[in-house]
């Protein structure tokens, strides 16, 4: 089923996606390659200040065109990488592009806030996440106070100990750290207390229900203050309507992120971005 044509073949999938083992092993072997032949991208989305509209974010967000079966969104791939052992290597082939491309528009000018990659859990194994990021900055000559970490609850393969302190470390180098997908895992609650934040983002699946779900939006409400509550920023995402925005807006959300602001965009378009955003 994997091999018939067009890439939406990927969305009949849910996120475990269910290839059998031969389908799997073939396409980790693909990943592989294309983490080595540098055959990814990554795309930016820029994050804004609700209040002023200055840009303080890019998230960078992977992109992968398969040779046979077109985009595979990253939500599977990265997963796949997760399972077969190739998240570390992934997640640093990520810093790094995301790291130089960053070093790149500080050179040229160019203001972006901080660049956001998005961390798999099993980085924070064996401290490898820690020794990683020090050698990209120092490879890249990117300086930390120009990068941010997006994790997820998703990280039981450490110790909650282990983790709280490899953040705890990252922040005191001048790193900021996002907890990505706030309100959708079991223990959302359970991570804002433990570990040492800077952001919440608030998942879409609560921010596309803010307009026509009173629960929604009294979830949303009790988050942001709860996050300002804890000296946590707040960020929306997948905001799409002048709606959402104004009710986000009225329950004290800082930033958002969203098509109503911009899709995910390649490098070579951001700087045109930026300039339109910048005042
Ligand atoms: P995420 O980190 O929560 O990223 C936000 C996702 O929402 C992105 O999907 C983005 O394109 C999408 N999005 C942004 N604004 C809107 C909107 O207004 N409406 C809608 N419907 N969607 C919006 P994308 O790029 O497909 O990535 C999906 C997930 O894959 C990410 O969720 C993240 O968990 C994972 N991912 C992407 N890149 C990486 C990466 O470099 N490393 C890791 N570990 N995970 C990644
Ligand atoms: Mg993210
Ligand atoms: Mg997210
Ligand atoms: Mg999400």
């Amino acid at each position: 089923k994997a091999q018939s044509s067009g890439h939406n073949t990927w969305t009949t999938y849910d996120q475990t996606m269910k290839l059998d083992l031969t389908q799997e092993m073939a396409l980790v072997a693909d990943l592989r390659e294309a983490i080595l032949t540098d055959k990814l991208e990554l795309y930016y989305q820029p994050q804004v200040q609700i209040a002023t509209g200055q840009v303080t974010g890019v998230e960078a967000l992977l992109r992968w065109k398969h040779p046979v079966y077109g985009e595979i969104p990253p939500a599977c791939f990265v997963l796949l990488a997760e399972r077969s052992g190739l998240a570390n290597r992934l997640t640093e082939w990520v810093l790094e592009h995301a790291c130089r491309q960053g070093k790149k528009w500080l050179d040229a000018g160019v203001k972006f806030g901080r660049i956001a990659v998005n961390i798999s859990a099993n980085c924070f194994a064996g401290g490898w996440l820690n020794k990683a990021v020090r050698r990209v900055l120092a490879a890249t000559g990117l300086e930390p106070q120009f990068l941010e970490l997006e994790i997820t609850e998703n990280i039981e393969i450490v110790s909650t100990a282990v983790v709280r302190d490899m953040l705890a470390e990252l922040r005191r180098s001048g790193i900021t750290i996002a907890f990505d997908d706030f309100g959708i895992g079991y223990s959302s609650f359970k991570y804002i207390k433990l570990f040492p934040l800077d952001t919440v983002k608030i998942d879409r699946l609560f921010v596309a229900d803010v307009t026509h779900d009173v629960s929604s939006y009294a979830i949303v409400q009790t988050v942001i203050r709860l996050a300002a509550d804890l000296g946590l920023s707040t960020v929306a995402e997948g905001v799409e309507t002048v709606e959402q925005l104004t009710l986000l807006q009225a329950a004290g959300c800082d930033k958002y992120q969203g098509y109503l602001l911009s899709p995910p965009v390649p490098a070579r378009d951001v700087v045109a971005l930026l300039c339109r955003h910048s005042r």
